[in-house]
């Protein structure tokens, strides 16, 4: 069993109220009755919201507490973004899950590559929150750019 970013899958659930349908990762979802999870969603946030980044570094350096994830008006939402982190990680231990396909660049999903804060579509090196949480505990994660 795996997880599976639910955008992915064709769940409205992106930031814009859209959804970011990958067919095959849809076909493959119900074929092995994947685990479909929308961490900001799930942390709390509504359909539509304000697009975040990760401001001052990486998913990682956000659980240490190093690192804020704001939107584009600057609030700070990294509440909401460390318990739907935290809510997937409750339900993949729960269900014995050992890998992801998460939405790529994503603050929350992505895995490698995430935006780098500045709202200007410049990537860097880093995983997003959810990601990050997961591989500290030994899950596997990778992107539908990876597939
Ligand atoms: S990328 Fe992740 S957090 Fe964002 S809409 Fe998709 S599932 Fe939800």
């Amino acid at each position: 069993m795996k997880i599976i970013s639910a955008c992915l899958c064709g769940i409205n659930c992106k930031y814009n109220g859209g959804n970011n349908l990958v067919p095959a990762l849809k076909e493959l979802a119900e074929k092995e009755n994947a685990l479909l999870v929308c961490p900001e969603t799930m942390g709390g946030l509504p359909v539509p919201r304000s697009a975040c980044e990760i401001k001052g570094g990486t998913g990682l350096d956000v659980i240490a507490g190093h690192a804020r994830v704001t939107d584009t008006e600057g609030c700070d939402l990294t509440d909401y973004f460390l318990a739907g982190a935290y809510e997937v990680l409750t339900m993949a231990k729960k269900a014995g899950i050992d890998s992801a396909i998460l939405k790529s660049r994503s603050p929350s999903c992505g895995a490698g590559k995430i935006y780098d804060g500045s709202f200007k579509s410049r990537l860097i090196d880093g995983d997003g929150v959810t990601s990050a949480l997961l591989k500290l505990h030994d899950i596997q994660v990778i992107t539908e750019a990876d597939i």
